[in-house]
């Protein structure tokens, strides 16, 4: 069963990466832990089984990896929100405020219609912005955002606060202050 402990005690935190200030939590040894990695995968698996969920969108790269297990078990569509100029054929992109700059993420465009009911999948929520932009992105193709969900929050950045203000339940299993 679930064992939140255990599975904050497989990820690292590397100070001052990927610039100074940063507290970047490192998911990789998630990935080198079998155990750990079927306790988050069972517990998101566990929280969709029953729901009306009719596709997992995840998010470029960390996102695909949870995203595909998710698809594997609820026998559910997998789309891909991939970091612009990586998608073939016809696509819808979204910009986003970063702290320096910004970013761009991109889907196709037959990736979800109009009755879909999308869960959006990414390891981590830090400013929401991500998330947010394909959020932006599925609507604009007629479909619904059920639940935003992510491994990890970052409350002090607000970004699950954000993205629950623009209407979209958020779901995740670990926080760091
Ligand atoms: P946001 O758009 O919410 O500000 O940032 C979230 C995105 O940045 C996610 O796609 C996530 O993979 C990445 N990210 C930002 N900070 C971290 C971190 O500390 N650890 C990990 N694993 N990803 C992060």
């Amino acid at each position: 069963s679930y064992d939140e402990c255990y599975v904050k005690s497989v990820i690292r935190t590397i100070p001052d990466w990927p610039e100074p200030g940063v507290q970047f939590r490192d998911i990789t040894p998630l990935f080198k832990d079998p155990k750990a990695l079927r306790m988050i995968s069972d517990a998101f698996i566990q929280r969709y089984i029953d729901s009306d969920i009719t596709h997992i969108a995840c998010i470029d790269a960390r996102g695909f990896l949870i995203g595909s297990i998710m698809s594997y078990h609820l026998n559910l569509p997998l789309v891909l929100v991939r970091k612009k100029g990586k998608l073939p054929g016809e696509t819808i992109h979204q910009e986003y405020k970063l702290e320096y700059g910004t970013a761009t993420v991109e889907m196709q465009v037959d990736a979800v219609a109009e009755g879909d009911k999308v869960l959006v999948f990414d390891d981590l929520i830090a400013t929401g912005g991500t998330i947010l932009a394909a959020c932006s992105i599925i609507k604009t193709l007629g479909a619904t955002v059920s639940e935003a969900a992510a491994l990890i929050d970052l409350p002090d950045l607000n970004g699950s606060q954000k993205i629950q203000e623009a209407g979209v339940p958020v779901h995740t299993l670990l926080a760091y202050e």
